[in-house]
């Protein structure tokens, strides 16, 4: 029998590539999404496919799929600091009420349940690279928290749902991601500056650029996901990039890459922007067999020539500060 499987966030940048994944392998797949920042262009070329079903839905909401489930993937989330700022409360509901309630449709479905967690669960850490084991250091007040302590309740109740009820449960702690269809206006570093060599503007850096992140392809975030859905490890699991670059470099990489001859401006780093970020990823090499295999230089010029391709209207229409 074909398995099924339910992702939220489907129309995102990761659920539709998390779509395009699984149909590849042969599943049954119900998207689900609200589409406040998620975007249907995403999985237009799964539509005709009999394999493939939508619904337009805020799983905030109680949940309701006909049919039977093997898998259940909650991806649905503002996920850029920006657009959690937009909407703190969708943020807290999606993380909260939205998880919530697809527990309860996993286990009504006998459903595996894999969630979306995040490095953002470190907060601003104290421990360098980041381990699993590593509890975090999170503001709960601060302009992040909607998000973070969201991701953090989402973990929580998701373990409880496991020992409680006995559901299977896998966590996955996503850091940084980059690649095709994110949304040049999301406002996270990668498309901001390529937004901005592609329509001549100078790049922003937030605070002084000593800050650090690392960064993973979507293609093998996706694979690591997989492999972790599949094995029978309960407990989260860092899965990310360990190459670490400073935001500063970062923008000298896209100088380079887009030819651009932009000068690079300072902005004000913004509240609680976490200073350091390198996932360690002995667990996920353990126990999955999984690591990147794509450079940031390849990773880079695959998303470079996909932003390439906008027109200078889709270029004007996606500049930051103009509402999703
Ligand atoms: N950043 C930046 N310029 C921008 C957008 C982001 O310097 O135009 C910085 C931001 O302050 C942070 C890093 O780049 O230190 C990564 O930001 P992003 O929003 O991509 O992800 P996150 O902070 O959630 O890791």
């Amino acid at each position: 029998m074909t398995k099924r499987v339910l992702i939220t966030g489907a129309a995102g940048f990761l659920g539709s590539h998390l779509c395009d994944y699984f149909i590849a392998k042969g599943y049954r797949v119900v998207g689900m999404d609200n589409l406040i920042t998620g975007d249907l262009k995403n999985l237009e070329h799964l539509f005709p496919l009999e394999n493939f079903e939508f619904y337009n839905h805020d799983v905030s909401n109680y949940v309701h799929v006909a049919g039977s489930l093997d898998y259940i993937l909650h991806f649905a989330s503002p996920a850029s600091p920006i657009d959690y700022l937009k909407i703190p409360i969708q943020t807290l509901k999606v993380g909260s009420l939205g998880t919530h309630n697809l527990l309860g449709l996993a286990k009504e479905k006998k459903a595996r349940f894999l969630i979306a967690s995040t490095s953002e669960v470190y907060g601003d850490p104290t421990v360098h690279p980041q381990t699993e084991d590593y509890w975090g250091n999170v503001n709960p007040v601060g302009p992040r928290s909607v998000y973070d302590e969201a991701k953090r309740f989402q973990e929580a109740i998701t373990m409880a749902y496991h020992t409680f009820h006995g559901l299977e449960t896998r966590i996955v702690r996503i850091f940084n991601t980059y690649g095709p269809r994110m949304r040049l206006n999301d406002g996270r570093v990668l498309p901001a500056f390529i937004g901005q060599a592609l329509r001549g503007d100078d790049l922003t850096i937030f605070g002084d650029g000593s800050q650090t992140r690392s960064f993973c392809y979507v293609s093998d975030l996706v694979e690591g996901i997989y492999r972790l859905l599949l094995s029978d490890y309960v407990e989260p699991v860092n899965i990310g990039n360990p190459d670490e670059i400073t935001i500063s470099d970062f923008a000298d990489e896209i100088v380079k890459l887009t030819g651009s001859s932009q000068k690079v401006i300072y902005h004000p780093l913004p509240q609680d922007d976490p200073k350091q970020r390198q996932p360690d990823i002995s667990k996920a090499r353990q126990l999955l067999n999984w690591e990147p295999r794509i450079s940031r230089k390849e990773g880079l010029k695959i998303t470079y020539e996909y932003f390439k391709k906008f027109t200078a209207k889709q270029l004007e229409e996606t500049k930051l500060n103009k509402e999703f």
